[in-house]
């Protein structure tokens, strides 16, 4: 009994610490010392790199918990919106996603009911080579809308609420936590001290993005107007709570509240600046190489270009007729065992230019 007391109350911490986080991306002082370092070392400079044009594809791993009677936390259709949101957010750091076509399904009623322990969650069929996203109905009594981490966890992997305070389009929350998987830190980040708004140390406090504004630690909720997602100039009803920084008495003026690394409002979440993008791009270059080893490349875009000629066309239907009643894979393109009239009509369907 004892033990048991002693092991519930070992799991309720870090839930109890969460519960009023938004997000849980925590540094610890290890990481923040490795962090300085890297960027004193260039680490997180890209101008060195030299990108290639066409686009780099990184791929994800969908993990969707379900009840046992195969109620899922959400459906196919919301997670293809969301992938190409978060296509169209990464687009200008020269990254696109995909999907891994097969989803994993964790069928259990109690994590289904609320996942205290993101990290013991992101232990279950993770991936080497992608990044895992777990899709829960509930994440710590439905008081944590997402959870990620940076390249330097010990766990690696994703955790997303599927409403976050009332919204139940969270691909803004989606974007935010892979904003973490590729190293970028909340624009009112306060672990390697105040970006004060007349500071000249942007590259060395804040978020160490020197183009976000130096923004506030402040209550979002209240500070941010919802309905333009302005800045409230009403000191009073948002402040109260949140330190400030020690700055000169400078306004922040410019607080960051349309950024996906900010606490703002999800609706609210909608652009990353130009040195959020280098960020992103050194870290996939430098730090992140599992990624680069991904199977999205390598994923059959015109699985019907059977010459593989960039084309479906006669030649194609030529490769049919000649497996015509076999059972050959590549040919059965319906999965059916058999090459027939269904594998024919699948190809006239995807009729000419591959991409
Ligand atoms: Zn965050």
């Amino acid at each position: 009994m004892l033990l048991a007391m002693m092991l519930g109350w070992v799991l309720m911490q870090p839930g109890a610490l969460a519960t009023a986080q938004r997000c849980e991306c925590h540094l610890d002082q290890s990481h923040v010392e490795l962090v300085r370092e890297r960027m004193r070392l260039g680490v997180y400079d890209s101008g060195s790199i030299t990108r290639p044009t066409e686009f780099m594809v990184v791929q994800v791993k969908w993990h969707v918990l379900t009840d046992t009677s195969g109620n899922a936390s959400i459906d196919a259709t919301t997670l293809d919106d969301y992938l190409v949101r978060l296509s169209q957010a990464f687009a200008p750091a020269g990254i696109e996603f995909c999907a891994d076509p097969e989803i994993d399904f964790i069928s259990d009623n109690t994590l289904f009911a609320n996942v205290q322990n993101t990290y013991e969650l992101r232990t279950l069929n993770s991936t080497e080579d992608a990044i895992d996203v777990y899709w829960c109905p509930s994440v710590q009594g439905g008081g944590l809308c997402g959870s990620s981490s940076y390249t330097f966890s010990p766990v690696q992997g994703v955790v997303m609420q599927t409403s976050c305070q009332g919204a139940k389009d969270v691909s803004g929350v989606l974007i935010h936590e892979i904003g973490h998987y590729f190293d970028l830190f909340h624009t009112h980040e306060l672990n390697w001290g105040f970006d004060c708004p007349n500071g000249t140390l942007c590259s060395e406090v804040g978020d160490l993005v020197c183009d976000t504004a130096p923004s506030r630690n402040m209550l979002f909720e209240t500070c941010v107007d919802p309905t333009d997602c302005s800045l409230r100039t009403d000191e009073s009803s948002c402040i109260e709570g949140y330190p400030e920084p020690l700055c000169d008495g400078s306004p922040f003026l410019e607080s960051e509240t349309r950024n996906f690394m900010s606490y703002s409002p999800v609706h609210c979440l909608l652009e990353f600046t130009p040195g959020q993008y280098d960020r992103m791009n050194a870290t996939y270059w430098n730090l992140r190489p599992e990624l680069q080893a991904g199977e999205c490349s390598q994923v059959d875009r015109c699985p019907a270009d059977l010459t593989e000629d960039g084309l479906v066309n006669g030649g194609d239907i030529a490769v049919i007729l000649t497996q015509w009643g076999t059972e050959d894979d590549q040919a059965d393109l319906d999965g059916s065992g058999t090459v027939n009239g269904a594998d024919l009509a699948v190809m006239l369907n995807s009729w000419g230019l591959c991409w």
